[in-house]
């Protein structure tokens, strides 16, 4: 009878071999393993690879499967599936579960971006008893810093900038309990053992006793803010200034002495009530605000409370995030009001990331600093988010996001290893490897040179963390980025082949890429509205509308090209784009005529008119531009909301967008929005959108003496009509074979503008086009270098597979073709 039972027994024993991959090593993915196995007692081991995790598991039928099933659906909080494959197994396996030494070799797997403090680790820190009471460095497996840290693979802590902090006898016996929360956390930290925070005065004098609190360091900082000091913070991925968002006098003070006259402070506030007080706060801004990622989201301001009008200067929005870090919930903890967080920076260069260079570049701004004995290996910055079309979009994609590899569509799936090197502005690369993308955090602009150090130091980092070996360069086709500068000279020095992306084709790309379109799926329309990109005949593009794929595209409308006086001030000085669109529409002598009771009129003609006209005329520093960016300049600098000087790049746009009336928006008979026409541009065929209607009821509506939030209401509204009529123009084909497309992609940095954005998406849909849009890249050229990696991977996919597709890249074509 038991000998029966026992083979019958026999007869159900399975035994399996699981490879998972994905986002499963650093982030507790084997003790989460090792725990459902010995729930549901089965046999076997884990161990971390070179490809992720391999799972080797024995038992009966049903409770392996259950182990399959719970493994899959209970995956630790950073941790993310991407694939399960599983085969019988027929070796001999561990009678008790177990967690086995790890095998190295190449690198196939990911490295999980850096996570908020979570719930467990906030617990700890508050509880007197704990002992990481107050401890500003305290983490687990499920929070705590990743990018951050790290100098290499593989990731433990001997590679990261943890490793001159040897455990103590506390934290080694958590590290290596596969029942604890801090089983192989590799920042695995406490007071004995781990880093330690000071506070120190940067201006040299000594530190004085009695006017602060002494409770220790981080409560010191806290009481300074509280006093109206300015703190530098030695944060995660980079030095950080704080102070009392609520001091106006502080908040200027904070200003002036960083150079930094209007970009907008991020904010930071203990709770959600504290950040509900100052603005209206939606479900999907708290879950954005409360996840692991935890960047700044900006919010509507339209609280019960104010904040100085120096914090967010001409704008409607604020920029909160929660507290991230130990460090930063412990200042918080007793402060019942929000404080300013932003960049330890001077204008515009990088954040501060080294202890030396903090002293000598931030001493001016804060006189005192809280700092630590961990280095900060790597500068990663804030994320920044906004909710618009009930989605999370991100703006800025660095802390909390990067980085993750966004997966390519299908068809990528056999992609050759590439590096694209971005664009200038808002910087980044793009790795592809193993069918996905993996896009560097946020590196800034690159006219710094200390950010271009930066990006190629980043650069160097992550070919080593990601093994990375490209076959070819993909870059921008602007003579003069500094990126395609770089990517030109590997391409000299070495043997690796370089593919030139047209600027704004990279941006459709980017869009398609993030949405899963797959590589062969036909063209979609891309709507394109930026400030500039190097345009395929010469001259600056920046509001387009290509039918484009991966690999081909066709320039099918565009803006009405204004000439950009002065060059590059022309981005900076809203008032030249101004006075090129009244010349380029109607003439000075008309607009001088027509509108001579405009103070606008007086202004313009103060300006080197001689001058700026000979400019027009002869074509020297005055390069044309379709872009739609310059537009918005133009309107801001009419309407005297950004005439002289933009603090920053699309600052004009943002005061433009901040003003706008809600209830001219939504309630106004459309007959008022601001009427754009579409023609030809003279000498070709190509359509563009053409302001000069636009213009005369601008200014009309100024001679009338129509409020700004009305006007700039009215020209959101006839700009993104004019976006659709061109969109339903060109989808228009002769006879009865449907539409030339069915779906529009938005990218550009002009689509950051909330306004126009929901108008363009709500009117595309009531016309039935399927539109698609970012929300995990940025639309601004953050997002460039994934269009560009699509592009060039589909080159080379399409290279290897159809011969007839010869060696010119990404030419345009479909016009020709079909
Ligand atoms: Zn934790
Ligand atoms: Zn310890």
């Amino acid at each position: 009878m038991s000998s029966h039972e026992g083979v019958v027994q026999q007869a159900e024993i399975v035994a399996l071999e699981i490879r998972v991959r994905g986002r499963v090593q650093g982030v507790g993915f084997r003790p989460t393993v090792w725990r459902i196995a010995r729930d549901l007692g089965l046999s076997g081991e884990v161990l971390n690879d070179a490809d992720g995790v391999l799972v080797r598991v024995g038992g009966d039928e049903r409770s392996v499967a259950a182990f399959v099933e719970r493994m899959a659906s209970e995956p630790p909080p950073l941790g993310q599936i991407d694939r399960i494959k599983t085969q019988a197994f027929r070796g001999n396996l561990p009678h008790q579960f177990r967690i086995a030494a790890s095998v190295s070799g190449t690198a196939h797997t990911q490295i999980a971006p850096d996570a908020a403090i979570c719930d467990a680790c906030v617990a700890e820190i508050k509880n007197p008893s704990d002992r990481r009471f107050r401890y500003p460095f305290t983490n687990c497996t499920h929070c705590g810093p990743r990018l951050g840290i790290i100098k290499g693979i593989p990731f433990d802590r001997a590679k990261t900038t943890m490793a001159p902090f040897a455990m103590c006898e506390a934290c080694g016996a958590e590290y290596r309990d596969p029942a604890d929360r801090r089983f192989h956390a590799e920042a695995v930290a406490c007071h004995a053992c781990g880093p330690k925070a000071t506070l120190l005065r940067l201006d040299g004098r000594l530190a004085s006793g009695g006017r602060h609190s002494m409770r220790d360091s981080v409560d010191a900082a806290r009481s300074l803010i509280e006093m109206g000091e300015i703190v530098a913070i030695k944060g995660l991925g980079g030095y950080q200034l704080t102070c009392d968002a609520t001091n106006a006098d502080t908040v200027a003070r904070l200003r002036r002495s960083k150079r930094r006259d209007a970009k907008p402070f991020a904010l930071m506030a203990r709770d959600l009530d504290i950040i509900r007080s100052y603005c209206s706060l939606g479900g999907e801004e708290q879950r954005q605000l409360t996840g692991a990622s935890a960047p700044i989201v900006l919010l509507d301001g339209g609280g019960s409370k104010r904040l100085p009008e120096a914090i967010a200067p001409g704008l409607s929005t604020l920029g909160f995030m929660l507290p991230t870090t130990p460090l930063h919930v412990l200042i918080l903890e007793h402060l019942d009001r929000p404080v300013v967080m932003t960049s330890g920076n001077l204008a515009d260069e990088p954040q501060v990331i080294d202890d030396a260079a903090a002293r000598h570049r931030l001493a001016g701004i804060a006189p005192y600093a809280l700092v630590h004995d961990r280095e900060i290996a790597n500068r990663v910055d804030d994320s920044v988010v906004r909710i618009m079309a009930d989605r999370a979009r991100v703006f800025r994609r660095a802390r909390g996001f990067a980085p993750a590899p966004i997966p390519l569509p299908p068809g990528f799936e056999e992609a050759p290893e590439l590096l694209a090197t971005g664009g200038q502005l808002k910087a980044t690369f793009c790795l592809v490897k193993d069918g996905a993308a993996i896009l560097s955090q946020h590196q800034g602009d690159l006219e710094d040179a200390a950010i271009f150090d930066d990006y190629r130091k980043t650069l160097t980092l992550y070919t080593e963390l990601f093994d990375h070996a490209p076959v070819a360069l993909v870059a921008d086709r602007h003579p003069e980025y500094l990126s395609s500068k770089l990517a030109r000279e590997l391409e000299q020095t070495g043997p690796l082949p370089l593919i030139e992306v047209q600027h704004h084709h990279a941006h459709v790309a980017a869009c398609l890429a993030e949405n899963g379109r797959a590589l062969d799926a036909p063209a979609v329309l891309g709507i394109v509205l930026d400030g500039l990109g190097w345009g395929d005949d010469g001259t600056l593009w920046g509001g387009e509308f290509l039918l484009a794929d991966y690999r081909r595209y066709d320039r099918l409308g565009t803006f009405r090209p204004v000439a950009m006086l002065g060059g590059v001030k022309a981005a900076r000085e809203p008032w030249r784009n101004l006075y090129a669109h009244l010349v380029a529409e109607m003439g000075w002598a008309k607009f001088a005529t027509n509108f001579s009771e405009l103070d606008l009129r007086a202004d313009l003609s103060r300006r080197p008119r001689t001058i700026l006209d000979a400019m027009v005329r002869s074509g020297i520093n005055a390069p044309k531009a379709s872009s739609c960016g310059r537009l918005f300049d133009a309107v801001a600098a009419a309407l005297n909301i950004c005439r002289e000087r933009q603090a920053y790049e699309g600052e004009a746009a943002a005061r433009l967008e901040a003003i706008v009336d809600q209830d001219t928006l939504r309630l106004e008979d459309e007959a008022f929005s601001y009427p754009f026409t579409i023609e030809a541009i003279s000498g070709s065929h190509l359509p563009c959108i053409e302001p000069l209607v636009m213009w005369q009821a601008l200014l009309g509506d100024l001679v009338s003496k129509t409020p700004a939030p009305v006007m700039t209401a009215r020209f959101h509204k006839g700009l993104a009509r004019a976006v659709v009529a061109m969109v339903t123009n060109l989808a228009r084909r002769d006879g009865n074979i449907g539409p030339r497309f069915d779906t529009v992609a938005l990218s550009g940095g002009c689509f950051q503008n909330r306004i126009l954005f929901e108008e363009v998406v709500r009117r595309l849909k009531q016309k039935n086009f399927v539109v698609l849009t970012h929300a995990q890249v940025p639309p601004n050229d953050g997002g460039l270098a994934l269009g560009q990696a699509a592009i060039g991977a589909a080159h080379l996919i399409g290279a290897n597979t159809d011969q007839s597709e010869g060696s010119a890249p990404c030419a345009s074509g479909f016009l020709a073709v079909s």
